[in-house]
């Protein structure tokens, strides 16, 4: 098992000041990004990288999100403490654990095996307990919603019904929405009543796309 050490907490402050000079101001955000070892979700070839702003390949040709994409995607939920957030594309487990040090009970669903099989084994080592899913993250996780947020780490060309019915009234669904060969635009869409909901718009991103199980 690699190590966190003083000089990985030195960089993951640095990468915190970072983020509040490119507007972060959500301090429960902040905070699990400064405990979160990013270095250790990432292939060891990559390490000393890990607390640049930036996105980097994992296995399985998908990317460990950008930390700023993290951190606003965190901060649109707009959860707090035992809410519970479904997460769809587990990855590297990044999103995953910064959740759950907000004290946030995730549930989180990744397609791909080989990212879930050694996943939601480190999520573990490192002493996270998310509900970990091998499916089709459009489906959602009927069995354990309604939740208070849902947020998508992938580029869906719509939004999924599916997601939305498994919205409390007041959550929010956070999702980046666009062709996956172009930038996407990050949603932020609120369960209004059972049956209203309204949408804001955040800024443009990119990601890996969010494929259906025929794909
Ligand atoms: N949250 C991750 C981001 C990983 S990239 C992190 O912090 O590192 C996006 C992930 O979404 C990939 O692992 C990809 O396999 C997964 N994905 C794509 N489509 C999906 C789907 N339909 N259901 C579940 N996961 C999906």
């Amino acid at each position: 098992m690699r190590k966190d050490t003083p000089k990985h907490q030195g960089l993951r402050n640095q990468l915190v000041e970072v983020l509040r000079e490119k507007g972060v101001n959500n301090e429960a955000v902040l905070t699990a990004i400064s405990k979160v070892p990013r270095h250790l979700y990432m292939d060891s070839s990559f390490e000393q990288y890990a607390y640049r702003d930036q996105a980097f390949p994992i296995r399985a040709n998908q990317t460990i999100s950008q930390p700023y994409t993290v951190a606003v995607q965190s901060d649109l939920l707009g959860v707090s403490e035992g809410d519970k957030v479904l997460e769809i594309g587990t990855g590297s487990g990044y999103q995953a654990a910064v959740l759950c040090e907000m004290g946030v009970k995730v549930f989180t669903v990744e397609r791909q095996k080989e990212l879930f099989d050694h996943t939601s084994v480190l999520l573990q080592q490192l002493g996270y307990k998310p509900t970990a899913k091998f499916g089709d993250g459009y489906k959602g996780m009927p069995t354990f919603a309604p939740f208070d947020g849902i947020v998508v780490t992938a580029a869906a060309p719509e939004i999924p019904k599916a997601l939305l019915a498994q919205l409390k009234v007041g959550g929010r669904l956070v999702i980046p929405v666009g062709a996956v060969d172009a930038v996407q635009t990050m949603y932020c869409i609120t369960r209004k009543s059972e049956k209203q909901f309204s949408r804001a718009v955040h800024g443009d991103f990119r990601f890996v796309p969010m494929l259906s199980d025929k794909e």
